[in-house]
């Protein structure tokens, strides 16, 4: 039996039945980690011996009697601009490259409180801005099924090490699909949840009013599990829901007949790539034999949701951002200098250059003579597009549409084109915009290994249709995935730098 290929549901039960010890587990996490991560370079931070240790103090809190708490012994990989106490989280940035937080966020504080075990910081984009991974300072994560090309981003890491079995499961961060699209990418499961579902305290702020954090998963079944142990009220994050989490796990069994599903219009552009628009078809016809109602639905100012995702994301990226001046965290350029030069200098060195791009963009649409023209129009046609939403669900119980415009990109493919990388998220980011909930569920793979993934969206606070809904076409779908290329390299262990 391959522990680490288990899902989260069968790992639970091994726990619980005394089946595997848990330091069994997480030492066939590890092996595999030393194994390949050498190849596809999903952790920035994997501290063996403290997840060992905690493997060993639950183990024996177990055999004295203990009890068997609900995610005991599930090892889980954690995108890297998450707080974990006492574990360096570097956000991919040079200027956070040394930075041990004093503190954990509060969906790492709820995972350790459910016994859950943190297995590793995995490798994402500078402060999240990216869609290919490429933009940490440190490495860039490849695609597990397809070695050159992109896992996706910015949870790159967090989406290859779930795809490849170096991880139970990932948390990852989604201000404008860097949950979604990655999952996608790599072919597992991915949650952006209800904006306020989850509590943001702890995680390193992109854009506030955008940022969420949600599970990745390998199956609908994990990701409900994951989410459960996550959501909730958190005084710390005044957005937070008052709401407490639905039964997630025991709600998936019900039947989706008679759901109402709109169609976007996206799904019918023939300018969608062929391979991306197959997927469609076949979630299609799946959603049709389970008894659900297709129709045709628009979020007509979709069209308006790049646009005004770059603009509301840059300026609220700029302000937050500000905090990383050389003085309270991180990098600090050596030698002596006057006050101004050491804050720029600190600054130009410690930051890459999409993040210092995104933070010139989005200081110029904040400025007093800009911000009408730019940031406040955004903003009103942000709630246009929340009100598409609005108008869409009092037909639709979901929507369905396309997560990306194509399958996975090459490697380096894009770097050197800004605006073709930020389109990768033309479907993601108006969920965002909106606050409702996303899911991003693998269909198919192509000829050449890669997956291809659907989005489905429903109202906000409606995860529990979403995601019985996602568990009902999963099982339609019956997806088999191929076996990765990379399990077959010989791997020489690398350790991250
Ligand atoms: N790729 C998008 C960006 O670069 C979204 C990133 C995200 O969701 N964190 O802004």
């Amino acid at each position: 039996m391959d522990i680490a290929r288990s899902s989260i549901a069968r790992l639970r039960r091994a726990v619980q039945d005394r089946e595997w010890s848990i330091e069994r587990i997480a030492d066939s996490f590890l092996k595999r980690i030393d194994r390949y991560d050498g190849i596809l370079r999903c952790y920035l931070t994997v501290d063996a011996d403290e997840v060992r240790e905690e493997a060993r103090r639950q183990d024996q809190a177990i055999r004295q009697g203990g009890p068997i708490r609900p995610l005991a012994g599930i090892p889980i990989a954690v995108k890297d601009n998450i707080l974990t106490k006492g574990l360096r989280t570097t956000c991919g940035s040079r200027m956070l490259a040394d930075f041990v937080p004093p503190y954990d966020a509060a969906v790492v504080e709820r995972l350790r409180q459910a016994g859950a075990i943190v297995l590793g910081k995995t490798n994402c984009d500078e402060f999240s801005m990216g869609s290919s991974g490429e933009n940490s300072a440190f490495f860039a994560t490849r695609n597990p099924w397809v070695l050159d090309r992109t896992p996706g981003g910015s949870s790159s890491g967090s989406a290859a090490a779930t795809a490849s079995f170096l991880a139970a499961a990932a948390l990852g961060s989604d201000t404008g699909g860097s949950i979604r699209q990655p999952a996608a990418f790599c072919g597992v499961v991915g949650l952006k949840p209800t904006y306020g579902r989850v509590s943001r305290f702890g995680l390193t702020a992109f854009a506030s009013s955008l940022d969420q954090i949600g599970p990745l998963a390998r199956s609908v079944r994990d990701l409900s599990i994951l989410l459960h142990a996550v959501a909730g009220r958190d005084e710390r994050d005044a957005t937070s829901s008052l709401r407490p989490p639905d039964d997630f796990e025991g709600r998936l069994e019900g039947h989706v007949q008679g759901m109402r599903i709109g169609v976007l219009e996206d799904c019918d552009k023939p300018t969608l790539n062929r391979e991306v628009r197959s997927a469609i078809d076949r979630a299609r016809s799946a959603l049709e034999d389970l008894g659900c109602l297709l129709e045709p639905a628009q979020l007509p100012n979709s069209r308006y949701a790049m646009a005004i995702y770059q603009i509301v994301a840059a300026a609220e990226a700029s302000s937050n951002l500000a905090r990383f001046d050389g003085v309270r965290y991180g990098f600090r350029v050596p030698g002596e200098h006057p006050l101004s030069e050491m804050y720029a200098l600190s600054r130009s060195l410690g930051l890459g250059a999409e993040v210092k791009r995104r933070i010139m963009l989005g200081t110029f649409a904040l400025s007093a003579e800009s911000a009408e023209a730019y940031y406040l129009r955004a903003s009103r046609a942000r709630r246009l597009v929340l009100e598409d939403y609005l108008k869409a669900f009092e037909r639709f119980d979901a929507l369905l549409g396309p997560v990306t415009p194509t399958p996975p990109f090459m490697l380096g493919e894009k770097t050197h084109r800004p605006l073709s990388m930020y389109l990768s998220d033309v479907y993601t980011v108006t969920a965002n915009l909106a606050g409702v909930p996303a899911l991003s569920l693998p269909v198919e793979f192509n000829r050449d290994s890669l997956p291809l993934a659907v989005q489905l969206q429903t109202p906000h606070f409606q995860e529990s249709d979403l995601l019985r809904l996602a568990y009902s076409l999963e099982r339609r779908l019956d997806l088999e995935p191929p076996r990765p290329a990379f399990e077959s390299m010989d791997a020489t262990p690398q350790s991250p730098e």
